[in-house]
């Protein structure tokens, strides 16, 4: 780690760096001694910008970890049978052991029944029922990138979280409610916060890991924070950024990182924080699923 003005800066880069190079050389003894490459998929419906990126971003990383990388670019008119269709065809393909169907998807097509229809063994972005039951039951699981790489950095600033509190604000199921039972997992005391909570301000201020999944810019500022905790900021928001140039635009996260940065022990960045993460922990999720289809063991700390 490296450090900000006040607080340590839990770097994405890094870490993320790490992580890949990881999954990387086991990637590589995956296919020496056992012929197994893992394969992930990425199906996107229509042409959202951001999810263009995004799509690219994991297809060149799954590449330049030795992996296979399989993209579906299917159009914005594409039925959910169509695409239902298409979800099964992966199921049951043996060269993809991961995929993920990159939401939103356009809004004729149920998110949940996409969800549904994806084989839990392969639910690369842990979405799946049994995937969140299971998870929620302390039994292994596919288990969603971006809290997974969550805990990675928050037990990167603070090593043992037993007993420590920690407070979610944001309670979606890809992004809040895993991360809450990651950190039970880890011994935590967990608050979830959300759009009705009463006294955000108040109740963040407990925190010793303050998670914000929320998606409104730069809304926790330095009077939310305890000084010292460690704040994990996991919100992606496209702003304004006249100073730029006009019409020009920037990324920013939920948390005022300059004001927050005055109090906190440790932050993350955004951009640079928990976004790559979210990368490198899917690609860790694919070679788990992988090894697990073909029965190979993994090493323990992997
Ligand atoms: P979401 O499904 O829209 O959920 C947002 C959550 O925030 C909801 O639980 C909502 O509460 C809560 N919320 C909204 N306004 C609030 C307020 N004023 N005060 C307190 N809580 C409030 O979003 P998401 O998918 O979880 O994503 C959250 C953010 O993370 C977004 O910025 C997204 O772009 C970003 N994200 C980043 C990554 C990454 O890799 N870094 C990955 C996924 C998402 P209610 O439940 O009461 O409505």
């Amino acid at each position: 780690m490296t450090t900000s003005s006040k607080a340590s800066l839990i770097d994405g880069k890094i870490l993320s760096g790490e992580l890949r190079a990881r999954v990387a050389s086991e990637v590589a003894r995956l296919k020496a001694e056992h012929g197994l490459t893992p394969g992930l998929a990425v199906i996107l419906v229509g042409n959202d910008p951001a999810s263009e990126v995004y799509v690219r971003n994991k297809g060149l990383a799954t590449v330049e970890a030795g992996m296979n990388s399989f993209e579906y670019r299917l159009p914005a008119e594409t039925s959910e049978a169509e695409l239902l269709a298409k979800v099964r065809k992966l199921n049951a393909d043996p060269a993809v052991h991961g995929f993920l169907v990159q939401f939103p998807v356009p809004d004729h097509i149920s998110q949940q029944n996409v969800i549904d229809a994806i084989d839990p063994a392969k639910d690369a972005d842990g979405l799946h029922p049994l995937n969140a039951g299971r998870l929620a039951s302390g039994l292994p699981a596919m288990v969603p990138a971006t809290p997974e790489g969550c805990l990675i950095m928050a037990k990167k600033a603070g090593g043992n979280l037993a007993g420590k509190h920690a407070v979610v604000i944001g309670r979606s199921n890809l992004v809040g409610k895993p991360i809450a039972q990651l950190l039970l997992r880890e011994n935590c005391t967990v608050t979830i916060a959300h759009s009705r909570s009463k006294d955000l301000p108040a109740i963040a201020r407990e925190a010793d890991i303050l998670v914000a999944a929320v998606g409104r810019p730069n809304m926790v500022k330095r009077d939310w924070v305890k000084p010292g905790a460690i704040v994990i900021d996991v919100g992606i928001n496209r702003v304004p950024a006249p100073e730029k140039g006009e019409g020009k635009t920037k990324l920013v996260g939920d948390v005022d990182f300059a004001d927050v940065s005055e109090v906190a022990g440790a932050i993350t960045p955004v951009p640079g924080g928990v976004g790559l993460m979210t990368v490198a922990c899917l690609l860790r999720n694919t070679v788990i699923a992988a090894c697990r289809a073909e029965g190979v063991a993994l090493p323990e700390d992997f």
